[in-house]
């Protein structure tokens, strides 16, 4: 497939220098008027193909005073403020020794020179199938604290996604932070990603898998799946089939091929929908297989 970049189309640029300026600025607008972005690593090549409708105001969140920040509580867990960039996740220590998962899964978006502008609340805020934090932050039970002039309300993740490139978001709101809370007892989590390309090329399949087990039953399971239905999802039927059983190849297997069912991948340049559907089930087995690694080798 040939994308085209043109030059950007003419539009009025703002960076207000607090949170109220923009929640006033966003609460003054109309439809389509403001386009918030952060690192702008979707929404600059989303301007540039015409993909992205233009606004007539792009406004920089860069602006906003701390909100770049990962904050760590063993009992609350963790806190990534709205402008932290998916390097400082990706290389954080607190995140890769509390929640691999996450640090995978950030590891694995686009290059380093992509990861240093573009932000991990951006790559879901984009709400691209195939966004590589969401089954991760999926798995990880997420709440998004969402920002507009009236207040905050938290939103779990897995209510956050609409559709393609749509979000549960009001056109006056901005995510402001993304909760995480500690992560289950003596449970591990993994992250594959199929791509034809090892960087710079997005995920034509994304498995994140975490699962805890107790007495040699899984206790806890979440399976987050990208690139494979309208919005990332988790395998909700694959996850109440291996839960509250002991892991053996049969039960992990089946519990593959359900995700595979539960999946709706469409066909396009990258792979085609029978392919995609055949490689859920290949790397949901990889990935319980090596989480259950990881909770043993603990
Ligand atoms: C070459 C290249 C390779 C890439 N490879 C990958 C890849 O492998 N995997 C992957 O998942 N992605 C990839 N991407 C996509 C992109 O880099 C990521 O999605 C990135 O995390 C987006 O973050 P950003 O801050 O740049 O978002 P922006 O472009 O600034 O914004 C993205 C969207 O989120 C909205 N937004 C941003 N912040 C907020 C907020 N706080 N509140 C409300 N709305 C907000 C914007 O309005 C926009 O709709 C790639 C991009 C490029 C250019």
């Amino acid at each position: 497939m040939v994308t085209f970049y043109r030059r950007l189309p003419k539009f009025d640029y703002v960076k207000p220098g607090s949170m109220d300026e923009v929640l006033k600025l966003l609460a003054r607008g109309t439809n389509g008027n403001f386009k918030v972005y952060a690192g702008g690593t979707d929404v600059v090549p989303g301007l540039k193909r015409r993909e992205l409708e233009k606004p007539e105001t792009l406004v920089d969140l860069k602006g906003i005073p701390d909100l770049d920040y990962i904050d760590h509580d063993e009992k609350a867990g963790l806190r990534i403020g709205a402008l932290a960039t998916v390097r400082a996740v990706a290389g954080s220590s607190i995140v890769n020794k509390n929640f691999p998962l996450l640090s995978q899964a950030a590891g694995r978006i686009a290059s380093n020179q992509v990861q240093n502008r573009g932000t991990i609340a951006g790559n879901i805020c984009s709400a691209v199938p195939s966004a590589d934090s969401a089954p991760a932050l999926l798995c990880l039970d997420s709440n998004l604290v969402c920002i507009n002039e009236k207040g905050e309300r938290q939103i779990g993740i897995d209510g956050f996604f609409k559709g393609p490139n749509e979000t549960v978001l009001n056109r006056d709101e901005l995510l402001r932070e993304i909760r995480i809370p500690p992560m289950p007892e003596n449970s591990h989590g993994v992250y594959i990603k199929l791509s034809p390309r090892s960087r710079m090329d997005l995920a034509v399949v994304g498995v994140a898998a975490l699962l805890g087990v107790e007495k040699g039953v899984i206790g806890h399971i979440r399976i987050g799946l990208g690139a494979v239905s309208p919005t990332p999802m988790r395998a909700r039927d694959a996850e109440d089939h291996l839960c509250g059983k002991k892991a053996n190849d049969a039960v992990i297997s089946e519990a593959a091929q359900l995700a595979s069912e539960e999946s709706k991948p469409i066909s396009d340049h990258r792979a085609s929908a029978e392919y995609r559907k055949m490689m859920v089930e290949v790397l949901v087995k990889r990935a319980i297989h090596q989480a259950l690694l990881g909770v043993s080798s603990k």
